[in-house]
Formats: structure tokens, sequence, C-alpha cells
């Protein structure tokens, strides 16, 4: 590593690069107060591991390299490992997150961790073949709750036989990083507005949990179960027994599961929540009901955190967020009836900007924040490669 008395390393150099705060060597200097023959010393290390390129100077000045300097977004890849309880996309990324390979498996988590995380890692390892870049780390989330620091999965039922397994054993030689999915889900929908500061998201399919990014970092709780307003219960739910083992949860009231049940003692010919929003989309005026109602139903919790955080933007994912429009027009009925007006006034909701893609983005996103943190950069340097 090279650390000399001015503490600035490589490391911080490149994060300074790909903030963009700074473009050239000169404002290097000027930004970091390093010599100029400091900084040619850690602008080589970084582009002599193709982390950095300088494009030819378009002019230069009394001879001086005016090159301007950024990220090589080709310098490496990521690989991404979106595991849903029955279908699993995997990913590989450039490290502006782009996509550059994926495919999906249909795997189910019931298989447990060791048949699952082998196939996964046959997967990628047949995805990263195709890009043939140097692997920097990989993002793993999963559904069900996770202890980050450990990389293990929390005892739930959501994920029987997972808990206390190290991800990472899948994956020797590579940092891993491990998070639920709907954290994952939050960090993508982050990792597209830059500029929010405070957001929601909320990830209504199956069941209904949302992520929190305040003040520009993701809120995991101390015990990695923040953003369960799934289990918080709704007024006039009429006594429905959620798999928590509490009544009229949010999530027994008005996920898709729910709606799939209801509309099925309807009578309707319905399977799962892609059902559902198909018969919205054919304009089955019960169904279309029935998302509304569920929008209301989750406005009402809702408004609770948005009073709570005060967010600038919510966003809502998952399956049944494709039923968009209605379900929109039950959450903001309550939302704007529910939360002060000062929060309410400039809330924005909108639906994923990322839909199907938002599991392989957020895991990207969650192993790019990790392998481009100075400290990593200065580590991945100082392994002779
Ligand atoms: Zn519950």
């Amino acid at each position: 590593m090279w650390r000399d008395r001015s503490g600035i390393t490589a490391g911080d150099v490149f994060a300074l690069l790909n903030d963009g705060v700074v473009h050239t060597r000169a404002e290097i200097g000027r930004t970091t107060g390093l010599s100029r023959t400091a900084v040619a010393a850690r602008v080589r290390q970084l582009a002599e591991s193709g982390l950095v390129v300088e494009d030819a100077a378009a002019a230069t000045t009394g001879g001086r390299p005016a090159g301007r300097l950024r990220v090589d977004r080709a310098g490496g890849v990521v690989l991404a490992a979106a595991i849903g309880a029955s279908r699993t996309q995997l990913g590989v990324c450039d490290l502006a997150g782009a996509v550059l390979a994926e495919t999906g498996l249909d795997l189910s988590t019931g298989l447990g961790p060791q048949a699952v995380l082998t196939t996964v890692a046959e997967g990628l390892t047949v995805l990263s073949e195709k890009v043939d870049r140097p692997v920097r780390g990989l993002g793993v989330c999963l559904p069900g709750p996770i202890d980050v620091a450990a990389g293990t999965v929390v005892e739930s039922p959501l994920l029987p036989g997972w808990a206390g397994v190290p991800i990472a054993l899948g994956f020797p030689g590579l940092p891993v990083l491990v998070d639920n999915d709907v954290n994952a889900l939050t960090l993508a929908e982050h990792s597209v507005r830059p500029s929010v500061s405070d957001l929601l998201h909320v990830k209504v399919s199956t069941g209904i949990g949302a992520g929190i990014i305040a003040g520009g970092v993701l809120q995991r709780g101390v015990r990695g179960a923040a953003g369960e307003i799934g289990h918080n219960p709704v007024a006039d739910g009429g006594g429905v027994v959620c798999r928590c083992g509490n009544l009229d949860c949010l999530e027994a009231v008005a996920s898709g599961a729910a709606l799939v049940t209801a509309l099925r003692a309807k009578g309707r010919d319905v399977a799962d929540v892609p059902g559902v929003v198909a018969l919205v989309r054919a304009g089955d005026p019960e169904a279309v009901a029935m998302v509304r109602h569920a929008g209301r139903r989750i406005g009402e919790v809702l408004a609770v955190a948005v009073n709570l955080l005060n967010p600038e933007v919510v966003v809502f994912g998952g399956d049944l967020a494709e039923a968009f429009e209605p379900l929109l027009a039950g959450v903001r009925e309550q939302v704007y009836r529910r939360a002060i007006v000062p929060v309410s006034r400039e809330l924005s909701i909108e639906q994923s900007a990322l839909g199907q893609g938002a599991g392989i983005a957020g895991c990207a996103a969650m192993a790019l924040a990790e392998v481009l943190s100075p400290r990593a950069i200065d580590a991945a340097l100082a392994t002779p490669r």
C-alpha cells in the first residue's frame, strides 16, 4: 500500500476520481495537497492495475500532461446473485454497474444452501468466463433476514436450513457482500436516483417489505429488521391470521399472495401475483378494485413511515407494482389523508425504474460500494496479481 506522511493513498485518489470530484493530476494535487511526484506515483499505481485511464489531452500547455483521468469502467467486473425463493438472477456488471451478461435459474431455496450456492457459483463461473475481466467482488441477496456483518442468514421460517451458513464459503477468494432482497432492491433504486438522499422502497410481491435510505445511507436497524412494515396491522383487516402469528398484518390482507387467495375465492383462475396483474391489465373490475383497496391499506401503514422519515421519494417495486395505477390510486388516497402536509406535499410516489433487473442492479451496487472503497482499492493494489 502506498502510504506516506500525507496519509493520502491511491485508494483515496481513486475515490475522488470515482466521485467526479477531480479529473486531472493538477486537481488531485490541489484537492489533496500532494506534490506532483506523489500524485504521479498514485496515478501510475491505479493505471497499472487497470482501474484508471488517462485520455489523451485535447490541448497541452507548457509540455505538461494535461490529460483527463477517469475510472476505467472496464477495469474489472463485479458479480451479482439475486437469489429468490424460486428463481435466481445472475449477472456480471462493469465498474459502473452496467450489466454485461446475465442469466436466470429456476432454483428453489428449499434445496438448501449447499445445493443452491454450488449451482449459483457454477452459473457465475460460466457467465464471468464470457466477459473475461478481473472479478473484484460479489453481491448476493436472499429473501430473508441477514446478519450483514457475519454474511449469514438469521434463523427464519423463510429460509429453513440456511441459518448461520456463511454464504461466502461458496465463493472462495472473492469479497462477498450479503444482504436481504429488499435492501438490495432499495440500493438499486437509490443508485438510479443518486441525488435523492431520503428514499423509501416498498416491495409488494408475495409479501410486503420496505427498505430505507435516510441521509443517503441504507438503514438496516440493530438486528437487520428495519422496514418490516408488512407486519404492522391495518385497522379493518377482519381478523386474518398472518404467518407471523399476529392478526390483520398488512401483508396478510394486502400482499400479492393475499390478493391471489381473495380472487380465487371469487372464482378467478389465478395462480400467482403476475396472474393478478394480468387480470388488472385485462380490466377485470374486481381485480382492479382489490388492488386499489390493497393500495389504501398499504397507504394507511405507509403514512406512518412517511411522517416518521419524511422521504423525498417512495418507490414501489415487486410483482404487484406492475399493476401500478390502481395501487398508486389507493396509496395516494391514504397517504395524502394521513401524512402531514409539509411531508406529503413534496413527496413523489413512483414505480420501480428497474423492474425485473433490480435484483442484479442491487447486488452489483452492494459489491461496488465495497470493492471501490478506498480501503478495498488499497488492499487490491497491495495484493500481487
Ligand atoms: Zn405478520
